[in-house]
């Protein structure tokens, strides 16, 4: 609950700027009032609505002595009234229009930068959250949160706050002249309020309904346009143009009856409640008429009292949508504070130490694991030494927890039992930024940014000459392919720009990975995405990668494994063998089988 008002807190930097603004919002509200009061002069002596005995004089008078009479009843002569309240109307008006701008500008000032604020921040704590809380987190949600989200608390926080001041402050003033007019008939006319209100209320929520329901009805429609239209083959494979366009039809006809029905309510809101409006003013003129006639009240007085009551209508009118903002606001802001307050689960100790190099192994030491939401440890026990410059290849089925293994090292993850060391020093006492500057990756699942080649090849470095990428790439042997592009390292990969195959991306990732330059590398299935021929390429890309570093290397086919210096088997999250290719087919364990198995699937595969 309270977590829904944090977002006041983002407010306090802005206090002044809010203040100003709230000063010139109440400036708008008396110039408003203002101009409603403005109307009293142009009855009261200028089109002669004098109070009935005055006006009988009058009527008695010969024609020269009436305007003599008139300027006597009046303080100014006629002419000038009529100049001096020109002249009032445009300058208030003008006034009343630069506080309501600047009012308005300074309001959504403050809200577009408090949202800026609070946005720049999600997103900070979300990118430095650990792995898991990806996992838990689904991407459609993150991204909703820092968009949809935010975007609900900008607008209340700007448009509807502006909006809300704006209205209750006109609200108010025009509500303290209606009472200084004639209190009596303010209160009488707030009993014939609810008259005006409720039905307002009522067509308010059948508008919305039937918007929601037309909603619906062309969300039914793009569907079948999408699937259709992607879908466009199956549907003449299968010569279903005419049922698929029948479903259309049906389903076009329902959204133009759904419109209708809008259309229909939208239609008939506004004159009813013109007649409401008029049944309501016609009760108070025959009130009015009765105070007038006794000189309880002048006609003028009686005009700016309509006014008044009209320019209090709007903000009344307004006042539910706004709520209904502020709610959705309030909402909004409490999902996005669950975020913001979910502490990281890797964090780095405020003594961190810089790890500056690697000279000697790396040690697993007892390590156990397991997922927050699954009970049963995904490592158990694992001890493992690697020396540098070692290549250690990760065997086991699919689900035995090497991938989580290797995701230990940079800390995606921190161990739920035991350490692992680097050089004798737990990697939970170094900075992650030198931790993670120590090693380098390549994954099944690669990534690449919807940017240019160049900037692809060195993400998260900076200052790298152009030579030192080419050089890379080459290595990665890349530099070929990408020459062949339109633009070629400018070319943009990814959505908007060049597509490229699964064996191209991989080779990109290899070019990043070895222009990071990191004494230790893990390959998690590099290749197992590719078809046999790119993966040839991939495959050699990688021996270049890999020359002269520390290497985990998780690989499905076990011919790209035989080179390691170390096999590890892992099993159900324990290992269970570890030597080399030959130790281990000569052992007859696990590996042996794995590797009798696959050396069928290889042979048949070469066979066909
Ligand atoms: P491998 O890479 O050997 O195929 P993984 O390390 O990916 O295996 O997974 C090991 C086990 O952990 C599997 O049983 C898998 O279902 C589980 N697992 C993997 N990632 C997660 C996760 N983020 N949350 C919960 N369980 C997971
Ligand atoms: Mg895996």
């Amino acid at each position: 609950m309270l977590r829904s008002w944090r977002v006041f807190s983002y407010i306090r930097p802005y206090l002044p700027v809010f203040t100003v603004s709230f000063i010139l919002m109440g400036v708008t509200a008396c110039l408003e009032a203002l101009l409603a009061l403005l109307i009293k002069p142009i009855f009261d002596n200028i089109l002669g609505f004098a109070p009935n005995s005055v006006q009988s004089q009058i009527f008695t008078l010969p024609i020269s002595q009436k305007k003599i009479f008139l300027e006597q009843i009046n303080p100014f002569p006629f002419k000038e009234v009529w100049l001096v309240l020109g002249c009032l109307i445009v300058i208030a008006t003008l006034f009343k229009g630069l506080a309501e701008y600047f009012s308005t500008y300074l309001l959504n000032y403050m809200g577009q930068s408090i949202v800026m604020d609070l946005r720049n921040q999600l997103y900070e704590r979300v990118l430095n959250q650990s792995s898991s809380f990806f996992h838990t987190h689904s991407t459609g949600r993150l991204i909703s949160r820092i968009t949809n989200d935010i975007e609900k608390i900008q607008f209340a926080s700007s448009t509807a706050l502006a909006d809300a001041l704006k209205q209750g402050l006109t609200f108010l003033a025009c509500l303290y002249l209606a009472f200084a007019i004639d209190w009596r008939l303010a209160l009488a006319s707030f009993l014939l309020a609810p008259l005006v209100i409720y039905p307002s209320k009522f067509f308010g929520k059948k508008i919305h309904k039937s918007s929601r329901s037309s909603q619906d009805k062309m969300e039914e429609i793009s569907n079948i346009l999408q699937e259709t239209i992607t879908g466009h083959r199956i549907v003449k494979a299968f010569g279903m143009e005419k049922f698929e366009l029948s479903k259309f039809k049906q389903a076009t006809r329902r959204l133009a009856r759904i419109n209708l029905t809008w259309v229909r309510v939208h239609a008939i809101a506004s004159p009813f409640m013109e007649l409401l409006g008029a049944i309501t003013i016609a009760l108070m003129l025959f009130y009015a008429q009765n105070r007038i006639s006794n000189n309880q009240m002048t006609a003028g007085s009686f005009a700016v009292f309509l006014v008044a009551l009209l320019k209090m209508y709007e903000p009344v009118r307004r006042i539910s949508g706004i709520y209904n903002t502020f709610q959705q606001a309030k909402g909004a802001s409490s999902k996005v504070f669950e975020i913001m307050e979910e502490p990281p689960e890797v964090t780095e100790k405020s003594n961190a130490i810089r790890l500056s190099h690697f000279r000697q192994d790396i040690e697993f030491r007892n390590v156990s694991f397991n997922y927050n939401d699954s009970r049963l440890p995904v490592l158990r026990n694992v001890d493992l030494k690697v020396s540098l410059g070692e290549v250690i290849a990760l065997v086991g089925t699919s689900g035995s927890g090497k991938s989580t293994l290797v995701n230990l090292i940079p800390r995606f993850f921190d161990p739920t039992d035991g350490q692992i060391l680097i050089d004798g020093i737990d990697i939970r006492d170094v900075t992650l930024d030198s931790l993670r500057s120590m090693i380098g990756m390549v994954s099944q699942e690669t990534v690449l940014f919807n940017d240019t080649v160049h900037n692809n090849i060195c993400y998260g470095r900076e200052h790298v000459g152009e030579d030192e990428i080419i050089a890379a790439a080459k290595t990665a042997l890349a530099h070929d392919f990408i020459e062949q592009l339109p633009k070629k390292y400018d070319s943009i990969i990814g959505e908007r720009g060049q597509k490229l195959s699964g064996g191209q991306r991989q080779r990109i990732a290899i070019a990043r990975a070895i222009l990071k330059n990191s004494p230790i590398l893990i390959l998690d299935e590099a290749t197992s995405a590719l078809d046999s021929e790119s993966e040839i390429l991939v495959q050699k890309a990688l021996s270049n990668l890999i020359h002269g570093r520390t290497v985990f290397v998780i690989a499905h086919r076990l011919s790209t494994i035989r080179q390691a210096d170390r096999i590890v088997v892992i099993d159900r999250g324990q290992i269970s063998e570890i030597g080399t290719h030959t130790d281990l087919v000569a052992r007859g364990g696990i590996y042996q089988r794995l590797h009798a198995l696959q050396f069928v699937e290889t042979d048949t595969a070469q066979v066909s």
